[in-house]
């Protein structure tokens, strides 16, 4: 693919700090613990309910609120403007089952979806977890999506339910009323002089306020729906990736090995709900270890992130290669007019981690940065660098204890076939069958069956496995942008484009970018009666952005006269990047003639 090998331009390993070693690592012996591990023994660290069953929300929340970790602090909120809402175990559970009570006084129950389209706010926590203990489902939306995506999203997933912000409704939601008809209910956060402007909603809070802070979480099979992500594909619409309640031993797990928690850590994933990281990690890891978690409800500001780091005294920090781009960008200086002395871990994911970051880390906080690698369909971490092995600057790291990974080549008659030799190119393929594994994508079994073959989950990311089990990224093996960490499908975006009324075809790569890791770019050819100009690169821009949000929406647009495609009418996304870049066009005996000329 496009992208750099790191694993040949050898890196130094980095060697661990005494900083580091100040708990011991939780996995210590990396061949040990994968031999002695079990997923049977990894469910047996959890509690269950009461009568049997398992729920994430009784062992992210109640199991503590009901023991010694009561008084302890589970969630701090830092609002924009620096104001601090604290939630212990208790006063966690209390506002969940008040949530949970809401849903059921809305006749609300089980597997239905509950939507979320908020900011890192509390309310945003709490009906995620309410969800859990109504056995309904949580979806959330990332807030910066536009109408489009939300629309698209709540029409696959049947949202019965979306808790937002007065304003956020105003902007986005109000006009997709009526192309939702199975949302039943709006509940939104605001002041009721906002809310009661906009008909056919509810307040949250004064629902909230009326509710009883005591609720039995409802009977639960470790195998009911839990949680709907959604992810981008290259083609089609967005697919709803499904977890059930057994994700939490993994989330769990993962949360004890991979990001080495121990009691007493404050941590702070500085990932959105919106994706599933900040679900995953940013909500129900570090609750089911009873352990703190900062929530920060802005933006990225190095200064802020130091500021915050320093006086909230974090231990562990789970943070994205965009992020580390961004603070290289500030450089060290800054750095050293804080105090980030109780800082013991870094880890980070989404995309690449440039061995240049990882060192950067060392550098700049006397401490590597961590990679692991993990996708919304395998719900969890599955491969990472551990506190206790010696990193290798841009490699993955190593798989997860229960976890087996391979690299793996198509075959001509379609079959796959593992690699075993070391450094050899593939897709990494992952042996299905832990807890946080999706259980498909929502009414789309298809789609659902095309990541699997030969008894193995294809992740249609390319990689080589080393001599020594370390896995290194290379690339996508098909088209989807990841930009700023966010999974974009080229598909979505060049169908909003088709919306406007100059364009005839549009086709949308990801351009490699220093900071982003990639920019959504999009080539449009015009209908006749339009020509190209600055005005309408403008227009296109601004209408794209409207519909999509600025997550999503390209940041650049070229005009050209037709956009290439395949005799079956695909659009070639590989040769439009290929062009871009000024690389080997490759092979183009499937392309059609009269797109030949560029
Ligand atoms: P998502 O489903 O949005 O979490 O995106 C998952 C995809 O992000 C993976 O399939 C990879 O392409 C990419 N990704 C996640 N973590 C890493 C990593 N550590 N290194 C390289 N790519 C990553």
């Amino acid at each position: 693919m496009l992208s750099t090998n790191w694993k040949a331009m050898s890196w130094a390993p980095i060697p661990k700090s005494q900083r580091e070693w100040r708990v011991l690592p939780n996995l210590q012996d990396y061949g040990r613990c994968r031999n002695e591990f079990s997923w049977e023994a990894a469910r047996r660290t959890l509690e269950g309910l009461p009568g049997g069953g398992l729920n994430i929300a009784h062992e992210a929340v109640d199991r503590h609120a009901a023991g010694a970790r009561r008084e302890h602090l589970a969630l701090r909120f830092i609002s924009k403007r620096g104001e601090i809402r604290d939630f212990t175990y208790a006063q966690l559970s209390a506002e969940t089952n008040r949530f949970a009570n809401v849903l059921r006084r809305l006749g609300i129950g089980k597997g239905e979806r509950v939507f979320v389209l908020a900011g890192r706010i509390p309310e945003l926590y709490v009906t995620a977890i309410g969800t859990l203990k109504n056995t309904s489902v949580f979806c959330p939306l990332f807030s910066a999506f536009g109408p489009e995506p939300i629309r698209q999203r709540m029409s696959i997933g049947d949202g019965r339910v979306l808790v937002t912000t007065a304003s956020l409704y105003k902007r986005k939601v109000a006009e997709l009323r009526s192309a939702l008809p199975g949302l039943r209910h709006v509940l939104l956060i605001g002041t009721p002089e906002e809310i009661d402007k906009l008909p056919g909603t509810l307040d949250f809070n004064q629902l909230m306020a009326s509710a009883d802070d005591r609720f039995v979480i409802l009977p639960t099979d470790p195998q009911d729906l839990a949680l709907l992500h959604f992810t981008s594909g290259t083609t089609g619409t967005p697919k709803g990736a499904m977890h059930v309640h057994e994700a939490v031993v993994a989330h769990h797990m993962t949360g004890y090995y991979a990001l080495d928690f121990h009691p007493g850590d404050i941590f702070w994933c500085t990932a959105d709900p919106g994706w599933v990281t900040g679900t995953s990690y940013g909500i129900i890891a570090p609750l089911t270890h009873g352990i703190t978690s900062l929530v920060d409800e802005a933006d990225f500001d190095a200064e802020r992130w130091y500021s915050l780091l320093q006086n909230q005294a974090v231990t562990v920090w789970y943070t994205a290669p965009t992020a580390v781009r961004m603070m290289m960008r500030v450089g060290t200086d800054v750095i050293r007019n804080y105090d980030l002395q109780r800082l013991r871990f870094i880890a980070s994911v989404g995309e690449p981690l440039n061995p240049e970051a990882v060192v950067w880390g060392q550098k700049a906080f006397g401490l590597p940065i961590h990679d692991n690698w993990w996708q919304t369909e395998t719900g969890g971490i599955m491969i990472a660098n551990y506190l206790s092995m010696e990193i290798r600057p841009g490699s993955m790291g190593r798989p997860l204890p229960g976890i087996e990974a391979a690299i793996v080549q198509h075959r001509p008659d379609k079959t796959v076939e593992v690699v075993s030799a070391p450094d050899v190119q593939g897709e990494l393929a992952l042996r299905p069958g832990w807890p946080s594994m999706f259980r498909g994508y929502l009414n789309e079994e298809q789609r659902y069956r095309k990541c699997f073959n030969g008894g193995w989950y294809l992740t249609g990311d390319l990689a080589t496995r080393d001599s020594d089990g370390y896995f290194w990224f290379v690339g996508r093996a098909d088209d989807v942008i990841k930009s700023s960490g966010h999974l974009i499908g080229p598909f979505e975006v060049e169908s909003a484009l088709l919306e406007h009324r100059a364009v005839s075809e549009a086709g949308v790569i990801g351009k490699p970018d220093p900071v982003a890791g990639e920019v959504v770019k999009a080539f449009v050819s015009l209908k006749s009666g339009y020509s190209p100009s600055d005005e309408l690169r403008l227009d296109l821009l601004g209408f794209a952005r409207k519909r999509l949000g600025a997550v999503v929406a390209p940041k650049e647009i070229d005009f050209v006269s037709s956009v290439p495609k395949t005799r079956s009418g695909k659009i070639m996304r590989r040769l439009l990047k290929a062009r871009e870049l000024g690389l080997p066009e490759g092979d183009l005996s499937t392309l059609e003639s009269d797109t030949e000329a560029k």
